[in-house]
């Protein structure tokens, strides 16, 4: 038995504690959140309507890969996962729309975190503890949490965090590990969050944009199965616009998201619904424009390794697999 530390409770970080629980290690993992989600959180907000709630990172995920699809049919059965069978249209410029892929996508339920949740049960997770560096030998690493404690010594460390924070932990104990991550870049997302006490009329609960100037996706929380509480959508914008308004205050954002909204409802701002929810979230690292090029990286000498999305594709499945498979190489 060997006694892991998993830095990031994120998708690839629970499905890597998986695999190494099952085979009978000792797995305490780490997490900044207040709760699980990472990119796949939900953000739930009082309203007088009810409680409104927002899927503010991933949309939906795919599954494509046999051994995703086994875990999804699971958490199905759980209630944790449902198909979206969602009306979903590719919006050209001119505001005709077309059929979007046709494939089965999925979401957590009842908020795209569910998924993370459930994975999440059962494991010792520490939410809420922000680990700030990773310290002492191999075989015997300690880690420094931001509030100045220490926690170990663990005899092997997983990074799965996103690229751009895996050099401040990883910089000094894993330097090529760093490196790897270092070449990799991520994009931002603003994503808007909204909230009314009737629903836009829009004919479709998903739409992905060509060539708008400001949007990339715009979601319908209530065309999502298990959802409830009043109408709200999740609007994101294109990367190269939320690269140059990356600064901007939420508010600012949030304004301008709302009245590019009301334009693809096809209404002015003063005519849109009450608004009961008018927010803006920022993903700095949002996904990465090329992953590194491998399912994982582990150092058997060092006995630390990373996982995660920015390994190969910025994608639910992709971080999901990414944990999964350097779990199985730990346990083979
Ligand atoms: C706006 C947006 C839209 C997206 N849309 C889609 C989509 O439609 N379909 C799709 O398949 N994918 C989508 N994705 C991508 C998908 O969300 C990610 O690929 C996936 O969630 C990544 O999982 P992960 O475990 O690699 O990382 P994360 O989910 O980022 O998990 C990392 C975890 O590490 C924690 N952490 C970080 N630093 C520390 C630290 N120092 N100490 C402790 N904990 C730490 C974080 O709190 C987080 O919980 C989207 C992502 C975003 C942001």
């Amino acid at each position: 038995m060997t006694r892991f530390a998993i830095i990031g409770a994120g998708l690839s970080g629970l499905a890597c504690a998986h695999e190494l629980v099952n085979a009978g290690h000792q797995v305490t993992l780490f997490d900044k959140g207040r709760g699980p989600g990472g990119r796949m959180s939900t953000r739930r907000v009082a309203t007088p309507a009810g409680e409104a709630c927002f899927d503010h990172g991933a949309q939906f995920f795919t599954a494509r890969d046999p051994r995703f699809q086994t875990l999804v049919a699971e958490l199905m059965a759980k209630g944790a996962v449902a198909l979206w069978d969602s009306s979903r249209v590719r919006r050209g410029k001119d505001g005709t729309t077309s059929p979007l892929f046709d494939e089965p996508i999925y979401v957590g339920t009842p908020g795209m975190n569910g998924l993370v949740r459930g994975l999440a049960e059962g494991l010792n997770v520490r939410w809420g503890q922000r680990v700030s560096s990773v310290e002492g030998r191999p075989g015997a690493w300690m880690l420094a949490l931001e509030t100045g404690a220490a926690e170990g010594p663990f005899e092997a460390v997983i990074c799965a965090i996103p690229a751009e924070q895996v050099d401040a932990l990883l910089g000094t104990p894993a330097p090529a590990q760093a490196q790897a991550a270092n070449k990799v870049r991520s994009v931002p997302c603003w994503a808007g969050l909204f909230a009314f006490d009737a629903r836009l009329p829009l004919t479709w609960g998903l739409a992905r944009f060509d060539d708008h100037p400001v949007i990339d996706v715009i979601s319908a929380t209530l065309d999502k199965p298990g959802r409830t509480g009043p109408a709200a959508y999740v609007v994101h914008a294109r990367s190269d616009w939320s690269t140059r308004h990356l600064e901007d205050s939420a508010d600012e954002v949030a304004t301008h998201l709302l009245g590019v909204l009301a334009e693809v409802a096809g209404l002015p701002v003063e005519a849109l619904p009450a608004t009961l929810v008018r927010q803006a979230h920022r993903w700095r690292y949002s996904r990465v424009e090329t992953g590194a090029g491998q399912d994982f990286i582990y150092d058997a000498g060092l006995r630390i390794g990373v996982c995660g999305d920015w390994l190969t594709a910025p994608r639910v499945e992709s971080a999901w697999l990414s944990g999964h498979l350097l779990g199985a190489h730990l346990t083979a």
